[in-house]
């Protein structure tokens, strides 16, 4: 059984003690048969780190490089052009985390549609995906990424999904309506948790060919290991949980979610490429 965890923040302090309980976090992702992991940058220096990360397991980890809301106001027109010659790294799969955050609200409002407007622009040049991060602020954003979508032509020039939306907190309209604009839905670990009953309506109605999977690791742990650290090897859990509210096998849901996993992170284009390099040397 094959997972991708599609966004981690495991480059980051607040994840790791040190390098080697990063590492080792890795290797438990490894046996629990995850392939996969992305980590998300939220500021320039962040994404920095995060693609730093990335080149040091470049058989398990890819970038993100992104402004996150919450960081809207701190980030200079001279940041986000760095930010745009970061995300044509070639271990850069996303340009992410991008969105707006009504909730927390850590940015003025008008910041964080400006850092987004920006970063869309950004996602277009480099044509790469976007993780969005949309928390109370679907009123806003879903206009935004409409207009961004008949834009791009609803996918991008390689035929890829314009991007996620992460950790997706609203409803199963609001899901169906991301999918018909060219965005996959992720679905976050905490499916697992006994009030997530409005995450398992957008399961239960979002086809598998549309959803990939998530930790946001260290934040929101699942059910079994809830008030603990989340890592990426406990994506499984969310594997298991979509495959009891679909009424499916887990191994369904891990080969369907990790191929879209795969496309979503343009896996096929840039690692098996490393793989088949090897092999032709080999060879010849
Ligand atoms: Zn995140």
């Amino acid at each position: 059984m094959r997972l991708v965890d599609t966004h981690s923040h495991i480059h980051d302090a607040e994840f790791a003690r040190d390098r080697a309980d990063a590492d080792a976090a890795i290797e438990r992702a490894r046996a629990a048969g995850v392939t996969l992991i992305a980590t998300l940058g939220v500021d320039r220096a962040d994404s920095e780190a995060a693609v730093a990360f990335a080149e040091r397991h470049p058989d398990a980890v890819v970038a993100a490089a992104g402004v996150h809301p919450h960081a809207a106001k701190d980030a200079s027109d001279v940041d986000l052009d760095a930010l745009e010659a970061l995300a044509r790294h070639p271990r850069v799969a996303l340009v992410g985390e991008i969105g707006m955050d009504l909730y927390r609200n850590l940015s003025p409002r008008d910041q964080q549609l400006r850092v987004l407007r920006r970063q869309l622009d950004t996602a277009r040049r480099v044509s790469k995906p976007i993780a969005v991060h949309a928390r109370e602020a679907h009123d806003e954003v879903m206009p935004v990424l409409a207009a961004w979508s008949h834009e791009m032509g609803g996918r991008l020039p390689d035929g890829r999904p314009l991007g996620v939306l992460h950790y997706f907190s609203a409803d199963a309209g609001r899901a169906r309506t991301y999918v018909a604009l060219g965005f996959v839905i992720s679905v976050h670990t905490s499916v697992t948790h006994p009030k997530a009953t409005q995450l398992a309506g957008v399961v239960r109605d979002t086809p598998l060919e549309h959803l990939v999977l998530e930790t946001d690791s260290p934040y929101g742990a699942p059910q079994r290991y809830r008030g603990t650290r989340n890592e990426p090897a406990y994506v499984a859990e969310a594997a298991a949980r979509v495959a009891e509210i679909k009424c499916i096998s887990i191994e369904e849901v891990a080969e369907t979610t990790t191929r879209n996993a795969e496309r979503l992170l343009g896996a096929g284009t840039m690692y098996e490429s490393t793989a088949l390099q090897t092999a032709r040397h080999a060879r010849d």
